[in-house]
């Protein structure tokens, strides 16, 4: 019998192992940025055509490559970055395999022009599945531009794997934004279907988050800084307030190099211990720069997790400079409205303690309380029975009907109230003088109702006599398709026509004048959370509808909508805190009182 093992073709074995570098078109977007990085650009431009399916483009201002060089940078493992194995220990690149260029081009239709500063002349060379179509001369600017056409061309399984555009999108703004957050000094600019979604100018590192994540991080950043023998530590914290239920916005770099870790998460994490309700993740940009004989670097080149020689060190250092940074910009309980019950106890005493089932009378999917010790027995007791006072001390005759409220909960009572300084409403209830927050009062309330009305078969809305209409970036748009359900489940309509968004109907509350800011202020808010994170999507956009719309510190109540405010608050399951986990508010005994005065 012959012999029947053979040596697999070049352009076979490629494709092989091209499956392991190169997942989707936010794979070819990773390699490219590090390629131009690399090759010391201080200008990327990154260009995409339908979610990276038919084109991602990366043109950067580099060290551009030789004729030779360029058509060498396709063959498997040819690097100029490594040249002996010991290089491995002092890598100061990004890339070192010499696999991606080899590995795109066996899956995809490539073009590159390249010239190098001192040449007159640059060259181009196109590839197809491995295959040489053309190299010649090209007159272009100094540096690279490398064009990935129609992926997976040549592989149809592969491109079938791929997710809808929205998910494909939002890997690939997730690469650009870890490449464009470690690199401030780099000026980055990113076009989907010619369109500009981002243009990112050389600034601070805190001006390069703003510009990514939008200006609403604005006063929630604290600085973080600190110098030691075994790392240097930078970059920024999200205050307290702003943490998530989902993990979104948690970044790690080391040596400019975004990994995951969640050994350093909890060092992170446990900096934050006590400030956070159960259930929440912090936020942070951080920054470690070390020596990278410390690090084991021979990482795989899709994976981003990483190995410290001193993790223990790392742990305390990052951990005691976040706990410091907090303290020294005095985030942290305060003693004022803002301070949440919930701080007083230490997260493992808030674990230890007992915990009931909450009840909830809607849907026991959302629970809204989640994050707070549930009402005790006695406490709903109280607000029962207060709630029952409040009925009783209902006007036998008709009251004017507030002008907040679309649907009043129940007959409006005279209630005897009193707004202070147009921000709080001053009553009292069983026996107790109350200071209530109208803001987060009313926050509460339609929170709770948007809610409710998720299982409604038919959401309470309104169609809108002439709809709303607005214009919407890409950028938007993608994000928009993403939480067109939800929004749907809480009775919004959308029609499209090219960039122009027409809003048909809206929430109860919604009018002409407020509903293009209400869904500005959701999109704003959404952007950052991935699209596969649906799953509390509705909770999200309930939070962000009941915040935006319910009525702020500065308006003045009239005597009727403040009652009938109250008497909504103390119908809610959890009247204690707002959706954003502020304390609603403060109860003064007469004995409390009586001291005081004596
Ligand atoms: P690696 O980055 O691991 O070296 P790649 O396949 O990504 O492997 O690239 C191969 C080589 O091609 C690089 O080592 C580099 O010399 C060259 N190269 C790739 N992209 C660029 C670019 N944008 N500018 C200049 N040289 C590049
Ligand atoms: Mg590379």
């Amino acid at each position: 019998m012959s012999d029947i093992i053979e040596l697999l073709p070049d352009h076979v074995a490629n494709q092989i192992a091209a499956g392991e570098v190169i997942q989707r078109p936010a794979s070819v977007v990773k390699e490219l940025l590090e390629n131009a990085i690399d090759a010391q650009a201080d200008h990327i431009q990154l260009l995409i055509r339908d979610a990276g399916r038919s084109l991602v483009h990366v043109i950067d201002n580099g060290l551009g490559m030789s004729s030779t060089d360029l058509r060498l940078a396709f063959e498997r493992h040819a690097t100029s970055k490594i040249k002996k194995a010991e290089d491995l220990f002092s890598l100061q690149t990004k890339g070192f395999r010499g696999e991606a260029l080899a590995s795109i081009a066996a899956v995809a239709q490539v073009e590159v022009h390249s010239k190098r500063a001192a040449d007159d002349l640059g060259s181009c060379l196109k590839i197809e599945g491995s295959e040489v179509k053309l190299q010649e001369n090209s007159a272009t600017a100094t540096g690279t531009s490398l064009a990935v056409k129609n992926l997976f061309f040549n592989i149809p399984a592969r491109r079938n794997f791929l997710k809808s555009d929205a998910v494909e999108m939002r890997h690939i703004l997730d690469e650009f934004h870890r490449v464009a957050l470690a690199h401030p000094d780099i000026k980055f600019q990113l076009y989907q279907n010619d369109s500009e979604l981002l243009n990112l100018p050389v600034l601070s590192l805190k001006k390069r988050v703003l510009g990514i994540f939008g200006g609403k991080y604005e006063t929630a950043l604290v600085p973080i800084h600190e110098q030691t023998s075994v790392a240097l530590v930078e970059g920024f914290v999200l205050k307290p307030d702003q943490a998530r239920k989902s993990r979104g916005q948690q970044f790690f770099f080391v040596n400019q190099r975004f990994i995951k870790s969640s050994f350093l998460h909890h060092a992170v994490s446990s900096a934050f211990e006590g400030m956070l309700s159960p259930g929440y993740h912090p936020g942070y940009f951080i920054f470690l720069h070390l020596d990278p004989k410390t690090l084991d670097i021979n990482i795989h080149p899709t994976k981003t997790e990483i190995k410290f020689e001193d993790e223990q060190s790392i742990y305390s250092i990052l951990r005691a400079t976040v706990r410091h940074a907090l303290g020294m910009f005095q985030v942290g309980p305060t003693l004022d409205f803002d301070r949440d019950p919930n701080l007083d106890t230490s997260y493992q005493q808030a674990q230890t303690s007992e915990i009931s089932q909450p009840e909830v009378s809607v849907d026991r999917q959302f629970n809204p309380f989640a994050d707070h010790k549930p009402p005790s027995k006695a406490e709903k007791q109280a607000w029962e029975s207060m709630y029952q006072e409040l009925q009783q001390q209902a006007p036998k005759e008709d009251t004017t009907p507030p002008v907040i409220f679309d649907e009043p909960t129940a007959s409006v009572s005279t209630l005897s109230c009193f707004q202070w300084q147009q921000k709080y409403m001053i009553t009292q209830l069983g026996g107790q003088l109350y200071v209530i927050h109208q803001g987060r009062a009313h926050q509460r309330v339609l929170y709770e109702q948007f809610l409710k009305q998720l299982n409604r078969s038919e959401p309470a809305s309104q169609t809108l006599l002439f709809p709303v209409q607005m214009p919407l970036n890409v950028q938007d748009k993608i994000l928009l398709e993403s939480l067109q359900a939800d929004l749907e489940g809480m009775g919004f309509q959308f029609s499209w026509e090219a960039d122009q968004l027409s809003i048909l109907a809206a929430p109860h509350l919604c009018t002409a004048e407020n509903i293009i800011p209400v869904v500005r202020e959701i999109l704003e808010r959404s952007q950052s959370e991935a699209a596969e994170e649906s799953f509390s999507m509705s909770d999200h956009i309930a939070k962000i509808l009941a915040t935006s719309l319910a009525v702020p510190s500065g308006k003045r109540l009239e005597i009727p909508e403040q009652e009938q405010l109250i008497q909504d608050l103390f119908a809610c399951t959890e009247p204690r805190f707002s959706p954003k986990n502020q304390q609603i508010f403060l109860t003064f005994e007469s004995e409390e009182i009586e001291k005081k005065l004596l």
